[in-house]
């Protein structure tokens, strides 16, 4: 068995857990993360980034690498009920630093942070190594313990991150309570290549009744599907065929009809989101904190997932390192860092989450009356602008309003 030591350690190489080691380890920290996966691929998986993420990430230093690897620029956003455009958004409108969403493969934005964290001489990954338990004495948190293909190991650090996503073991071992809220509906995802009609600047959304779809151009030339189905109708839709989902999702985006049914042949071609969010009255007890989706997962209407975990991994970071900084009682030091930043994140995290859920009660509505209704809406928000910029700012320009000090590569030393 070995015993690594570390300042600090990060359950979960995710944008949560990769942006705070970035930062902790830029602060001087030495940091070690702890991921089961052996390499960064994953599909189906947080690509869209908010503007606000576009700019913590400039902030960081590591946009140019993304931009050079591949990403997309979300210009605009379409929002239409049975073909009949209702809303559109241009993010031209916002005067922010960084005014447009991307559209970025989740590995090449993992890859871009985990090489800025490794110019850090602390800090150190640990791949292949599936975390199990927390070391705890007097109550305190004191490490992990975990095992990889040689057998079983130990972390022993002044404070454990558990940024280890929405089904987190660690919030699991913690014994912090914790509360999911299921959701009305599930998300089956599937890609396509993108169809000649559509441009890859503009982020759609399509209504038809209770039917509702996101259909996400894709670096490089695809477009993400996010088809809604009932909670828990899968199996009803699977009985019912494959034809059954290619028909629905024609209705939607007739553009997509002779693409999906070339690309999408089977089930197995698609993949189904469990969609919740989730609560925790307390993110730390002593010598544990959580980040990212383990404290707060969102649902993933306007790409909010990734923007949340960026920005906790910067703002833990922040205080954490003055924390570390200061001299004599530290770990009251960091039990007082991670209350703080509780404090500090959760306002804008339940901002997110009440835009979220009200957009999607928006979606869930099949009733006649109430589609008129929500279309009515949509076209009130079209026409007055200041309402509609309103809206839209608050979910993608929080924290570019919060904090002018994100220039390009403030936060790269
Ligand atoms: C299908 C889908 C589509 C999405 N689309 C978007 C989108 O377009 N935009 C957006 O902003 N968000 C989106 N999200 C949400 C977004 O992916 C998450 O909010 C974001 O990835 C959260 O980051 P995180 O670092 O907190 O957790 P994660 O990205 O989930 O990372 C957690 C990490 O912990 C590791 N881990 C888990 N358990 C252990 C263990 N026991 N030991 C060691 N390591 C462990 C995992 O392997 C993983 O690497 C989507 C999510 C899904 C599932």
């Amino acid at each position: 068995m070995t015993t690594y030591t570390a300042d600090i350690a990060i359950i979960g190489a995710g944008p949560g857990g990769l942006s705070a080691a970035v930062a902790l380890s830029r602060a001087g920290l030495s940091v070690t993360v702890v991921e089961k996966t052996l390499t960064t691929e994953r599909s189906f998986r947080g690509e869209s980034l908010s503007p606000d993420a576009v700019a913590l990430l400039d902030a960081l230093g590591v946009l140019d690498d993304i931009t050079q690897s591949g990403a997309l620029v979300t210009r605009k956003l379409e929002i239409s009920e049975a073909g009949n455009l209702l809303m559109s958004a241009d993010f031209a409108d916002f005067d922010y630093p960084q005014p447009y969403p991307r559209e970025v493969p989740q590995p090449t934005l993992l890859n871009a942070l985990e090489k800025a964290a490794a110019e850090s001489d602390g800090f150190r990954m640990l791949r292949g190594a599936n975390v199990h338990d927390l070391i705890v004495t007097d109550g305190r948190v004191h490490g992990l313990t975990f095992a990889d293909a040689d057998g079983e190991h130990e972390v022993r650090a002044a404070l454990v991150v558990g940024a280890d996503g929405r089904y987190s073991k660690t919030v699991a071992l913690s014994k912090l309570d914790y509360e999911r809220i299921q959701l009305d509906r599930d998300v089956v995802w599937m890609r396509t290549p993108l169809p000649e009609q559509w441009d890859t600047e503009t982020y759609r959304i399509r209504m038809r009744g209770a039917d509702h779809g996101l259909f996400i151009p894709t670096y490089p030339d695809m477009v993400r599907v996010g088809f809604n189905i009932p909670k828990g109708s899968l199996g009803e839709l699977r009985k019912s065929g494959i034809a059954t989902l290619h028909q629905r999702i024609s209705d939607l985006a007739p553009e997509l009809s002779d693409l999906v049914r070339e690309h999408v042949t089977r089930f197995t071609d698609t993949s189904t989101l469990d969609i919740f969010t989730s609560r925790m009255p307390r993110w730390s007890r002593p010598g544990l904190v959580f980040i990212g989706d383990a404290a707060h997962t969102l649902s993933p209407v306007l790409g909010q997932g990734v923007n949340h975990a960026l920005i906790d991994g910067v703002v833990l970071a922040e205080l954490v390192s003055t924390a570390f900084g200061a001299t004599g009682g530290r770990e009251a030091r960091l039990d007082a860092a991670v209350l703080e930043f509780q404090g500090v994140r959760e306002p804008d995290v339940a901002a997110s989450r009440g835009l979220q859920l009200r957009q999607e009660w928006l979606f869930s509505i099949g009733h006649p009356v109430g589609v008129a209704a929500r279309s009515s809406l949509y076209r009130v928000l079209n026409l007055v602008k200041p309402l509609r910029l309103q809206i839209l700012s608050n979910a993608y320009f929080r924290l570019q309003r919060q904090r002018g000090d994100l220039a390009t590569g403030s936060l790269a030393r």
